[in-house]
C-alpha cells in the first residue's frame, strides 16, 4: 500500500485527489494538509485522517506527498520532503525561476514528478504540437487558454509547457519567442513568436487550443478538461510511479513512457 499525504486538501484539486487516492486499491491517504489557520483544519479528509497544518507530522508516515496548492504552499513542503526523504508529486503552477531552482535542488535528495498538467490527453498533445511545429515551420503559432475565474496565475502552466514544446521543436528561445499580451501599435506579427492569450471566465477546468496558421489554411488542436478527475487520476498514477525511484526531477512523460499503461478508464486519464 502506498501511503499518500495530500497538500491543499480543502482545495478544488485537493478534493479530487483525496477521492482518487481512496478509489485506487493500492493507495491510502495518511495525512491531509492545509494552510495554517485554514477554516477547515480539523475536518475529516479521509477515514481516520483530519486536515492538519503540521508538515513534519504529515510526512512522517507518508511515502509520497501530492501537492496542488500555491507556490507559497508548495515550497515549505518541498523543503520538508527533501529533509524527510519523502517523494513528491507537484501539480501547482506559477513558480518563480528561483522557486523552480529550489525544486530542482530538492530533486537531488528525493524523486519528484512535476507536471503543469497531469491529464493523458494534454501530455499526448504536447508531443503532437511539437511534431506539428516542426512539420509546419513557417506557420504562425498561437495558443489560447481558458480557465475558471478563480485561477490566480496566467498564462496557465500548460500553455507555457505547450509554448516551450513548440519553441524547442523549432530551435527558438522559449522565453524570448513568447508573447503574452498585445495592445496598441504592435506592428506586424514577426514569424518566430508564439502568442499566448489567457481567458478567465466561469468554471472551466481548463481548455487549450494551439493554432497553426499558414497561407489559406489553419490547423487547430484543442484539449478540453471536462472535470478535474483526469488531473487527479494522473497525479495518483505519478505518485504510484515515483515511490522508490532514484532522486531526480521527472515529468509526466517519464511516468507515461515507463509505467505499464492500463487501458484508459472512464475519465480517459488512466
Ligand atoms: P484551490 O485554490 O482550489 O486550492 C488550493 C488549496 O491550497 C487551497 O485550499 C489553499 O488553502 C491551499 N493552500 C494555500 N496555501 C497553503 C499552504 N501553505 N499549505 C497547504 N495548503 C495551502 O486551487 P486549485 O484549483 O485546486 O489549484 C491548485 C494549483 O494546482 C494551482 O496552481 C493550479 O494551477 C494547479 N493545477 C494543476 C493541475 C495539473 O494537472 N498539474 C490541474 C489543475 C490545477
Amino acid at each position: 500500500m502506498i501511503r499518500i499525504a495530500v497538500n491543499g486538501a480543502a482545495g478544488r484539486m485537493g478534493g479530487h485527489v483525496l477521492r482518487a487516492v481512496e478509489q485506487e486499491p493500492e493507495t491510502e491517504v495518511v495525512s491531509a494538509l492545509e494552510a495554517p489557520g485554514h477554516p477547515r483544519l480539523g475536518e475529516t479528509a479521509a477515514i481516520g485522517v483530519q486536515i492538519g497544518a503540521d508538515l513534519g507530522a504529515a510526512l512522517a508516515n507518508a511515502d509520497v506527498a501530492i501537492d496542488f496548492t500555491l507556490p507559497a504552499g508548495s515550497m515549505p513542503l518541498v523543503a520538508a520532503a527533501a529533509e524527510q526523504k519523502v517523494a513528491l508529486v507537484i501539480g501547482t503552477t506559477g513558480f518563480t525561476p528561483e522557486e523552480e531552482s529550489r525544486i530542482e535542488a530538492a530533486a537531488r535528495a528525493v524523486p519528484i514528478v512535476r507536471a503543469a498538467n497531469f491529464s493523458l490527453g494534454v501530455n499526448v498533445m504536447l508531443e503532437v504540437v511539437a511534431e506539428l511545429a516542426s512539420r509546419l515551420p513557417d506557420y504562425h503559432t498561437e495558443i489560447v487558454e481558458l480557465h475558471h475565474a478563480a485561477k490566480v496565475d496566467a498564462p496557465s502552466g500548460t500553455a507555457l509547457r505547450l509554448s516551450d514544446a513548440i519553441a524547442a521543436s523549432r530551435g527558438l528561445d522559449p522565453k524570448r519567442s513568447r508573447v503574452t499580451a498585445r495592445e496598441g501599435q504592435t506592428g506586424a506579427r514577426p514569424r518566430d513568436v508564439i502568442g499566448i492569450q489567457s481567458l478567465r471566465a466561469g468554471d472551466s477546468a481548463g481548455e487549450h487550443t494551439v493554432l497553426f496558421a499558414g497561407p489559406g489554411e489553419r490547423l487547430e488542436i484543442t484539449h478540453r478538461a471536462l472535470s478535474r478527475d483526469n488531473f487527479a487520476a494522473g497525479a495518483v498514477r505519478a505518485a504510484r510511479w515515483v515511490v522508490g525511484r532514484p532522486p531526480g526531477l521527472y515529468s509526466m512523460r517519464n511516468v507515461l513512457s515507463t509505467s505499464s499503461a492500463p487501458a484508459p478508464d472512464r475519465t480517459g486519464a488512466a
